[in-house]
């Protein structure tokens, strides 16, 4: 086996191990497996491993990579930041998009819907912890975000996605996640809409796991299948 066989081989494992204990299902875990950085044939790799669901955070990156893979029948995420310049192109490439963090963004966005482009489904990025270097609305402002986003008609909404802080023990983001979890709660109480709470993009190598017990339903992974990213 490569080495990229056998790391998705343990994740799967520990994907597995985690939701038991937590009493959910494997089934109810997808891995976007975030090829920022990798060569195609690493990526066929990961595809060959049984990965179906592949992972960008730039969008000209995921342009070149769907058009060097056009075969390979796999569901593209885009999970990085959206310059507004940038979002035609992302409606053209990704199947979802989990940064929708402004609402200049949301107001472009439904207008290209409008227009004819793919109405491509949409996670709202949260910056949970408030950090400065990260994207993403403030957890009080998303259930206004969210009724605002209504009143344009075109946008889906399938759920959240959260970054947490780089952390040595993940023990420390797990309320982070439980954060992201209570408010997609909230949220899916409301009722609203072109908005549906069905999907949870929050953990990473360093954090999946906690992220799995506090209800994930996507887990973004690079390192942990590919190895160390070199720039
Ligand atoms: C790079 C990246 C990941 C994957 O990070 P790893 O620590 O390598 O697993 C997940 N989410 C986003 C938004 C990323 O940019």
């Amino acid at each position: 086996m490569s080495n990229i066989a056998k790391n998705v081989a343990e994740i799967k494992a520990r994907i597995a191990e985690a939701a038991c204990r937590a009493g959910r299902s494997p089934e109810e875990i997808t891995v976007v497996a975030v090829t920022k950085t990798r060569t195609v044939a690493e990526i066929r790799e990961a595809v060959a491993a049984g990965l179906t669901h592949l992972g960008e955070n730039r969008v000209q990156e995921l342009c070149t990579k769907v058009a060097s893979l056009p075969d390979l029948g796999v569901t593209w995420h885009l999970v990085g930041s959206l310059q507004t310049n940038k979002l035609r192109a992302a409606l053209g490439h990704a199947d979802l998009i989990h940064s929708l963090d402004r609402w200049s963004l949301a107001e472009q966005w439904a207008r290209r819907v409008q227009a004819g482009d793919p109405p491509v489904p949409a996670l709202v990025q949260v910056n949970v912890a408030g950090e400065d270097t990260k994207h993403g609305l403030a957890p009080n402002d998303v259930l206004p975000f969210l009724q605002r986003v209504v009143g344009l008609g075109s946008l889906q909404i399938k759920g959240l996605m959260t970054i947490a802080p780089l952390a040595d023990d993940p023990e420390a983001v797990r309320p982070v996640f439980r954060r992201l979890r209570r408010l997609a709660a909230e949220a899916a109480e409301q009722n609203l809409p072109g908005v549906s709470m069905e999907i949870l993009s929050m953990g990473m190598t360093g954090d999946y796991e906690t992220a799995i017990a506090e209800g994930a339903t996507h887990v973004r992974i690079g390192t942990a299948i590919f190895g160390q990213r070199s720039y």
